[in-house]
């Protein structure tokens, strides 16, 4: 049986010790099986397991092992597509729904570190950086547009404030959201799975589920058991493969790269981020950055479609940090790695149903840390059979990319290397 490792990341040699779990043997019956262990699954376990269901997780590797263990940690609000933009595509009712459940999923990650009492180094406030007075115009729209849905807690920043929270020269304003913030990504997920099993749930690792049986009776195989249930929730995101064939033509895992330096120590970590906020620019294909518990800078930025793994992430990602931040120039990278995310060609998630029983949420396009903890919850929901929520996410609609399988990785790299000239030129 394969033991898949975490990546050689620094969350995972920070992470907080746990137990080892086991891989299934044999045959077990649940109410809801879910497949896989990122925020997704363990959310949407936590709150089924609060309402009283049986709940059987199985993690092809490690809890925490894709996206939920490896991302930049930042608590952005929102979706990875403007209120607007999901108004023009499904009108003002639904859009009113969605826009007042864009912010829950900050709310949720900060009850469940308190319940629980999850140690993963939580901090509150996320700026977003403009970097042309054009990004700068679009963040204050997006202000009076989260305004409308009853998120009120937002400042703008001109060139003076913003210098006062990052010592970085590039930005010409920004907003900042004390209601976003970061977090120890791996840390929140080890976290939440503990607390799934202090509730009774049970987490196999090293598990793959290798074949869904559909069906009034679902079963889900792995290599030496199966899961008989009443509902699936598929939750493998980027990691799921061909697993569930309609779902793979349309999305597209994707990787972004992380750095992490060796510890800054006080001084220097307090010049660069004083009030320590976490902060992404407002860029196409975006940089992200914030401080660790011990102080080191994680930086992250840039995509690769189609989720091949470059050779030298060090090289792509350091002279980005060094733009922002040339103070750095002699200062040591500890950790770099890389993880997949799943773009849809909206950037908006994939959620629904296939039949009756087996339900997803996938293809956050980026943005996923607060939207993955909500989505649990919205799952949980239509289980119950309380479906309103689950209904406006299931209704955004979805297109396959552009070129098919075979061309869709060269046309989005096209599409996106369009967009960050734009930004480069400040159109
Ligand atoms: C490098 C990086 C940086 C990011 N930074 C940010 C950020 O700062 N802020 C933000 O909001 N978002 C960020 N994101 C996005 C965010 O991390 C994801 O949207 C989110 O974690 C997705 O969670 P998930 O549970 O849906 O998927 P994942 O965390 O990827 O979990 C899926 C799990 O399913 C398992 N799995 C897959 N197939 C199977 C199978 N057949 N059987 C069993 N298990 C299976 C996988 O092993 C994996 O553990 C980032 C993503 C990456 C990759």
């Amino acid at each position: 049986m394969s033991n898949t490792p975490y990546p050689q990341s620094y969350y995972a040699a920070s992470a907080n010790p746990v137990p080892p779990r086991p891989a299934l043997q044999g045959e077990v019956e649940t109410d809801v099986c879910i497949i896989g262990a990122g925020y997704t699954g363990l959310s949407s376990a936590l709150f089924l397991l609060e309402n009283g269901f049986k709940v059987t997780v199985v993690e092809a590797a490690k809890v925490g092992f894709g996206a939920s263990g490896r991302n930049g940690g930042q608590i952005v609000n929102s979706y990875s597509r403007d209120i607007d933009v999901i108004e023009r595509t499904v009108g003002p009712k639904e859009a009113q729904l969605l826009g007042q459940m864009a912010f829950e999923g900050g709310r949720i990650i900060r009850e469940r570190v308190a319940k629980y009492n999850i140690q993963c180094d939580l901090k509150d406030g996320g700026v977003f950086a403009a970097l042309t007075s054009k990004q700068m115009g679009h963040l204050e729209s997006q202000k009076r547009l989260w305004e409308r849905f009853g998120h009120t807690q937002l400042e703008l920043m001109d060139q003076k404030r913003i210098r006062e929270v990052v010592a970085c020269d590039s930005y010409v304003g920004g907003m900042l959201d004390m209601s976003g913030g970061h977090i120890h990504p791996l840390n929140l997920a080890l976290g939440e799975a503990a607390a799934v099993e202090s509730l009774g749930g049970v987490i196999y690792e090293q598990t793959p589920a290798v074949r869904i049986e559909r069906g009034a009776n679902p079963v889900v195989h792995t290599p030496q058991g199966k899961v008989k249930a009443k509902f699936i929730i598929v939750a493998g995101n980027a990691y799921l493969g061909n697993l569930v064939p309609e779902l793979a033509a349309k999305s597209m895992p994707c990787g972004t790269q992380v750095i992490t330096t060796e510890p800054l120590g006080e001084d220097l970590a307090r010049s660069l981020l004083p009030q320590d906020y976490c902060v992404e620019d407002c860029n196409y294909l975006l940089d992200y950055y914030r401080l660790t518990g011990d102080k080191r800078l994680i930086f992250g930025g840039g995509v690769v479609y189609g989720a091949r793994d470059p050779a030298n992430i060090e090289a792509i990602i350091r002279p980005k940090m060094l733009k922002a931040f040339p103070q750095l120039k002699d200062v040591k990278i500890d950790f770099a790695w890389t993880g997949n995310f799943l773009l849809t060609l909206s950037r908006l998630p994939q959620v629904g149903r296939i039949g009756d029983n087996i339900y997803y949420s996938q293809g956050c396009s980026g943005h996923g840390v607060t939207y993955t903890h909500l989505a649990g919850k919205v799952l949980a929901e239509a289980l119950r059979g309380q479906a309103e929520r689950f209904d406006a996410f299931a209704g955004l609609p979805h297109y396959p990319f552009p070129g098919g399988q075979m061309f869709r990785v060269p046309f989005s790299a096209i599409g996106a290397w369009y967009y960050s000239l734009r930004d480069r030129l400040g159109f």
